[in-house]
């Protein structure tokens, strides 16, 4: 599995060359592009354009012509994430969580589908060249494999993609609905890509992934004091040094036959 770290910080490329995972919007508004030291892939950024706008605000042509960009200045990344439309209650009913508004497609997970398999057509066939992956959706395992026929009915077989994302998994992903969902897709010999993972979905489904991103390092930073020396910021939920002791730390305790090369991506 590899595994990628999570960040909204993009000059990470520079300094370390561990596995990144980097949304487009974080290199899109940069004026100057570090170039990476290690691999990376790129999330579209979906969940928060879905969140905020029960739409996607940034057009095929544009998202497009970002990637183009980060390509050519940051270096060629694994893969990047498709415009797809996460399947997750609040994302299609709306409402208020811990703070945070969702306004809602208020469309339903058919639709959202519907949209997602278009948007990877139509991706892909302007630009083949920009390694973008497709995302299955869903909510429960009679709709991804619905999604997964969508796919087929369009000519697109998944057996032979070199990654497929699996959205809308991140809440679910500790509790057992969730590693049902991952069992039986990864059952279709699909090389699947987990968002959004956390240690507990990690250790549970890890080993039916072929890979994975995680941000949970910064929330768990949040919660804790900053590093001896660390005397500038109350806490290293930016930090990059913490976040390197957490991947360390979380990759060791899988079992050693899923665990990626710690050092050498
Ligand atoms: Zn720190």
């Amino acid at each position: 599995m590899r595994f990628y770290l999570t960040t909204h910080k993009r000059h990470w490329v520079r300094l370390t060359d561990v596995p990144l995972f980097l949304k487009s919007e974080h290199f899109v508004n940069a004026v100057k592009l570090d170039e990476a030291q290690g691999p990376y892939a790129v999330d579209s950024g979906g969940f928060s354009e879905l969140q905020r706008n029960g739409d996607w605000t940034r057009s095929p042509r544009q998202y497009v012509d970002d990637l183009r960009r980060i390509w050519e200045h940051v270096g060629p990344y694994d893969w990047a994430a498709q415009q797809d439309w996460m399947c997750e209650d609040l994302i299609i009913h709306g409402g208020t969580v811990k703070g945070q508004r969702f306004v809602g497609t208020h469309l339903s997970v058919a639709e959202h589908q519907r949209r997602t398999v278009a948007n990877f057509l139509e991706l892909r066939s302007m630009a083949p060249e920009l390694r973008i992956i497709p995302v299955l959706q869903g909510r429960k395992i009679p709709e991804y494999e619905r999604c997964l026929e969508l796919y087929e009915k369009a000519g697109v077989d998944l057996r032979k993609e070199p990654t497929v994302g699996l959205g809308s998994v991140c809440r679910l992903q500790s509790t057992k609905e969730g590693a049902a969902i991952v069992t039986a897709m990864a059952a279709h010999g699909l090389k699947l890509h987990g968002f959004g993972f956390k240690t507990l979905g990690l250790e549970r489904v890890g080993h039916l992934l072929a890979s994975a991103d995680s941000a949970a390092w910064s929330s768990h930073a949040r919660h804790r004091p900053s590093l001896p020396g660390h005397t500038t910021h109350k806490n290293c939920a930016n930090c990059i040094d913490y976040a390197m002791r957490w991947r360390t730390r979380v990759l060791s305790a899988l079992p050693s036959w899923q665990q990626p090369a710690l050092d050498t991506p």
